[in-house]
């Protein structure tokens, strides 16, 4: 569904992601794990196209040189060049690190905002397909963004890009601050979202505990090279991953 090639981003002259070729198949979970500035952010942006916004503005104010290089394609068509506007139409839709709701729109309203791309029956659909896999949200319906909690944010942060009718979900490190619990609720409703509407999902975490087990593939990154891929289940059992993951 998702292909990307010989992936290469310069800030200036430091390298971000450093030769990736990567796959996401269509209705599967594909993981990238990595440390801190691994290059999953940055791969996040280049694959909906926002890098090429940042690039743009950094162009226009005079600051740093911005490198792209490489193909990315989705369902056989070339979207290196496209702007994110358009990936968003042909169902790419990213959910940024750290969340970025609304904080002054009440939790109705930032899922509203996020279904402008669809119809108004689809809106309609998914808003109800959204209170049943977060059933908290609904309760919250007329509380504002800002005044929810982390895992409540997070909730609704997925939920909004539901909304945008995703065919691929960019979920990045949608874990992050989270407590355990919230941790473990969150990965089952992200393994239920992929179960029961197909979408393909592809899923950044510095930390692959939870997450490990929901994925079907996955990749290992460090210092903005793929050092390692394989199943859930290959890549449990790699005693590098156990190690640097798990603590074993
Ligand atoms: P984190 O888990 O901390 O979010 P990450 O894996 O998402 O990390 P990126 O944010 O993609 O990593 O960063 C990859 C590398 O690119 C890092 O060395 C980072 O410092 C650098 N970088 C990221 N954004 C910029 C930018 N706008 N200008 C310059 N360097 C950047």
């Amino acid at each position: 569904m998702l292909e990307i090639k010989n992936l290469m981003v310069f800030y200036e002259n430091a390298i971000a992601i450093n030769n990736i070729n990567m796959k996401c198949q269509g209705e599967k979970v594909t993981g990238v794990f990595g440390a801190n500035s691994a290059g999953k952010s940055t791969l996040m942006y280049t694959i909906s196209g926002i890098i090429l916004d940042v690039k743009k503005k950094e162009e226009m104010k005079g600051g740093e040189r911005i490198t792209v290089l490489g193909n990315i394609t989705f369902e056989g068509i070339d979207i290196s060049s496209m702007k994110p506007s358009e990936r968003a139409k042909k169902g790419i839709v990213l959910c940024p690190e750290r969340r970025r709701i609304f904080a002054e729109s009440s939790t109705l309203e930032n899922l509203k905002i996020g279904g402008y791309l669809a119809t108004k029956a689809q809106a309609k659909k998914t808003l109800d397909y959204v209170f049943t896999v977060f059933p908290a949200l609904e309760k919250l319906k007329g509380r504002e963004g800002g005044f929810l909690s982390g895992g409540e944010q997070q909730m609704l942060a997925i939920g909004r890009a539901l909304m945008a009718q995703p065919k691929m979900l960019l979920l990045d490190e949608p874990l992050l601050g989270l407590s355990p619990l919230m941790e473990a609720m969150l990965a089952r409703a992200i393994r239920d979202i992929n179960k029961q509407t197909k979408i393909a999902i592809l899923i950044s975490e510095q930390y692959a505990r939870p997450i490990l087990p929901i994925i079907h593939h996955g990749y290992i990154l460090e210092n903005g090279g793929a050092v390692l891929q394989g199943s859930s289940q290959e890549l449990m059992e790699n005693p590098d991953v156990k190690s640097a993951y798990f603590g074993l």
